[in-house]
């Protein structure tokens, strides 16, 4: 083969794969960079005369929070082209602002008329009618621009300056009733839910729309003493479309009938069907919370503490101010897992029953930061549980541990384990012991060079009968604060419940 035809081959297959790679060739499959399986969802957003800045996130939560969808936002869509669009399955607007320009317009008329579907958001169905277009906090801007008419043949109804003008009624709250309940949006729904919210009232609607809620615009209220329509769908092309006029704010769409009706809709839109609960959410079997009995006292420490459960909906905690507090009772029952915090002594010969048999019945133990020094003379706790001890005194010719406050750590994983797997090496001042006994058989899960420190920082006990953490790492609110301490206090609590799959290895 000579050099011109290998030239012409190479030629030939890249542009194969170019070709594969194109926007007509997007596939579940080809794109890598999607979660397999879930509805590809994009949010037009960036310009809104409501707060834009906190609502696009709130919807962007709801839907990935329902398990069922990857979600994007668009912040400025002037200019997105149909192969911008070409990934996704459906559209949400929580946009109202000025037109797009003829590029962007007409590849959203083709996605949504080729088979995707839409979703428009309360003021939503302002923009494009050739009203005055809205700064942020409805400023006015004194710009008009010409309808987008295949957007409001879309949408199936919008604010007009009428008669009867399209407006609403100090926000307030109502119900909100569906009107057909046969649809897969609606299907298996209460038949009304209430919210606080805007009632738009007298939209201009497209014989197009099929109304599936309303709501009564009482009167008394400045309303219209009319059934308003609040969510609709249109059937544009092949494409399936909802509005809903809901949504004015955060806390409106924080109504439990918005994210139901919101998150069901964005699925359908999508996919023709609804697999979703009336929650809103995919209705998988979810474990109950584990319980936790968070035990500080003795020593004190910043309140940041508390923040380092924050975010785990599986996690529950519940906060005893001292040991005797927390070991007064036999606590196999109420818990999980136990959480040490404190600097402990003296306990009595019931609590240290009601301890130990907790610890023997294979619950979890996570014991943290100064906790290492509880219970000096209880050789039992220290050696076979805990795997560590600071010495608080010298014992025999082995001095007393010391202590150094905010010591500089780069604190590294040394095991692959499901505890360390979502975090990497830390870097964060913390304080360091040093000169503690450790138990030969622990297994150290992170470990720093700081000279100040004896080297491990965190480590699995040899006890058999439960699982049990040792984590030196949270003196202080750095500790506290960083995202990867709370991920590894977390994951260790998670995994001596044995709620974290071993599969769960290092990246
Ligand atoms: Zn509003
Ligand atoms: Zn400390």
């Amino acid at each position: 083969m000579n050099r011109t035809r290998l030239g012409a081959l190479i030629f030939l297959v890249i542009s194969a794969a170019l070709a594969l790679a194109g926007p007509e060739g997007f596939t579940q499959e080809s794109l890598p960079l999607f979660q397999a399986g879930k509805i590809r969802v994009l949010i037009f957003s960036g310009r809104n005369n409501h707060d834009w800045r906190t609502t696009t996130p709130f919807l962007k939560k709801v839907l990935v929070d329902s398990g069922r969808f990857d979600v994007r936002v668009e912040e400025e869509p002037v200019g997105v082209t149909e192969a911008t669009l070409a990934a996704y399955e459906v559209l949400v607007l929580d946009y109202d602002g000025p037109r797009w320009g003829d590029a962007t317009e007409k590849a959203v008329e083709n996605f949504v008329k080729q088979g995707k579907g839409l979703i428009a958001i309360h003021a939503a169905n302002y923009a494009f009618t050739g009203l005055e277009v809205l700064g942020d906090h409805h400023r006015p801007t004194g710009i008009r621009q010409p309808p987008w008419p295949e957007y409001l043949k879309m949408i199936g109804g919008w604010w007009t300056e009428g008669p009867p003008k399209t407006a609403h009624a100090p926000r307030h709250c109502f119900t909100v009733k569906f009107v057909d309940r046969e649809h897969p949006v609606t299907r298996g729904l209460e038949d009304s839910f209430r919210v606080s919210d805007e009632l738009y009232h007298s939209p201009r609607m497209s014989p197009d729309a099929h109304v599936l809620a309303t709501a009564f615009d009482d009167p008394a209220n400045g309303g219209t003493g009319k059934d308003e329509p609040i969510i609709w769908t249109v059937n544009y092309g092949k494409g399936r479309v909802l509005y809903t006029a809901l949504g004015h704010d955060v806390a409106a769409m924080q109504e439990s009938g918005f994210v139901s009706t919101f998150a069901r809709a964005t699925e359908w839109a999508a996919s023709g069907t609804v697999t979703l609960s009336p929650a809103g959410i995919l209705p998988t079997p979810v474990r109950p919370p584990l319980r936790l009995l968070v035990v500080t006292g003795g020593h004190e420490y910043p309140t940041t503490f508390y923040t380092v459960f924050e975010g785990a909906e599986d996690l529950r905690w519940e906060h005893a101010v001292s040991n005797h507090e927390a070991f007064k009772n036999d606590l196999r029952k109420n818990y999980d897992v136990l959480v040490l915090y404190d600097f402990s002594q003296e306990i009595t010969e019931t609590e240290k029953a009601n301890l130990r048999s907790f610890v023997e019945a294979g619950k979890g133990v996570v014991v943290l930061h100064h906790a290492i020094a509880d219970y000096q003379d209880w050789e039992w706790w220290y050696k076979e549980v805990v795997g560590g001890k600071y010495l608080l005194k010298p014992e025999g010719s082995t001095p007393a541990s010391t202590y150094l406050h905010d010591q500089e750590l780069c604190i590294r994983p040394t095991l692959n384990h499901p505890i360390t797997a979502r975090i990497g090496t830390m870097h964060f001042r913390d304080e360091t012991y040093k000169g503690m006994w450790i138990s030969p058989d622990a297994r150290v899960l992170l470990r720093t060079d700081n000279p100040t420190s004896d080297g491990p920082l965190a480590w699995i006990s040899p006890y058999a009968k439960s699982r049990v953490v040792y984590i030196e790492l949270g003196h202080g609110e750095a500790a506290h604060l960083y995202p990867a301490y709370r991920d590894l206090v977390q994951d260790a609590i998670r995994w001596t419940a044995g709620r974290l799959s071993e599969e769960r290895k290092q990246r």
